[in-house]
């Protein structure tokens, strides 16, 4: 029902806009047409007067006179000021339009957003409540002996975790939705990178994450916790879309001393080219809600590109090859003393 209406007003709008377009080409013509004839008329006017009053004998004679060449300058002054006005005229139409019809599709695009926002983020908030509830309700029922309690003691932690994990990442971008600032201080990029490819290697032991970085990587002045949550976010997306037992691998690089480079490549589906850009909007998930299968709200790449750009530097999505995809953050290198690294 509502997509009927939805495309009852875009038919609307369209048939408005062609009737706008066609009215506006036919006034302009009318325009042109009338002030020509008004020209034919008062020109006859003119020459019928002179004719009479013996001052021209010929069309010849009446075209040279300086009263029929003010009536012409007139008539082409008028003819480039209709031409001028109805070119302005058509120009703002078409912004009008465009802008419009954007605005339109901004609407609809947040409303699919939003819609796919609450459908995920009451999924992620149901099903972890739904696994604790199962194990505290297991537990309560029967006394259960030690070696069997721990898995469901762990599987309760990870849904907790997995809860945890949910809310801080809403905290956190409605943190950098505001007017959050990196904090900057220098880095040990390396050291990160390996703790935490470290914690993530331990927790999925199905998979191979491989860290490179140069011997001698700069330190630089970033917002370490900000980059770990970035990098973090990217390596976790990397296990959770790519297909297990296939790899992730972390790339750390300097570009000419003065960009750092950090890249997350796996192998699994990839980020299909139209979705490349629009991936890092707050709450977009490629395909339909209702659809998809991995977990997640849409936030995690928002997350890392404000991250990213709050720090000056640029991220995006390539192919993988053969397949998959390779996720790039470029930062500025700002270089900081050894002495006070993170
Ligand atoms: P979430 O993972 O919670 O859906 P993200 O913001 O992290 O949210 O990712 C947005 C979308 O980008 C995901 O829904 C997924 O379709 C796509 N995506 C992210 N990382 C990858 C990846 N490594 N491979 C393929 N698609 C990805």
């Amino acid at each position: 029902m509502k997509r009927l209406a939805q495309k009852r007003l875009r038919l609307l709008y369209w048939i408005v806009t062609a009737y706008l377009l066609l009215a506006l080409g036919w006034w302009s013509v009318l325009l042109f047409v009338k002030n020509r004839d008004a020209f034919l008329a008062k020109a006859e006017l003119l020459k019928i007067g002179m004719v009479a009053e013996g001052l021209v004998h010929t069309d010849e004679e009446f075209l040279q006179t300086p009263q029929y060449q003010t009536l012409e300058k007139q008539y082409r002054h008028q003819e480039v000021m209709i031409f001028g006005e109805g070119l302005f005229f058509m120009i703002t139409l078409l912004i009008g339009i465009w802008m419009i019809n954007r605005g339109y599709n901004d609407v609809l695009r947040t409303a699919r957003q939003q819609r796919n926002f609450l459908l995920s983020i009451t999924h992620e908030l149901k099903s972890p409540l739904a696994s604790i509830r199962l194990v505290l309700e297991t537990l309560q029922r029967r006394p259960l002996p030690h070696e069997r309690q721990q898995p469901l003691l762990a599987q309760a932690l990870t849904e907790t975790d997995r809860l945890n994990d949910l809310v801080n990442n809403l905290l956190l971008s409605a943190r950098l939705d505001t007017s959050w600032q990196p904090v900057l201080v220098p880095c040990d990029v390396a050291g990160i990178a390996a703790r935490l490819t470290d914690e993530l290697q331990q927790r999925h032991p199905d998979r191979v994450i491989t860290l490179d970085t140069p011997e001698a990587l700069p330190v630089i002045r970033t917002d370490c916790d900000a980059l770990e949550i970035a990098l973090r976010n990217l390596i976790e997306n990397a296990l959770k879309y790519a297909p297990a037992p296939s790899p992730v691998e972390v790339v750390i690089a300097t570009e000419e001393g003065k960009h750092l480079l950090i890249e997350v490549r796996d192998h699994g589906p990839g980020v299909p080219d139209k979705e490349k850009d629009r991936i890092f909007e707050k709450f977009y998930r490629v395909g339909n809600e209702d659809t998809r299968t991995a977990k997640g709200t849409g936030l995690g790449l928002y997350i890392v590109h404000q991250i990213v750009t709050a720090h000056g530097g640029t991220i995006e999505v390539r192919d993988n090859q053969p397949r998959g995809a390779r996720f790039i953050i470029k930062l500025p290198i700002r270089p900081g003393p050894i002495s006070q690294t993170k």
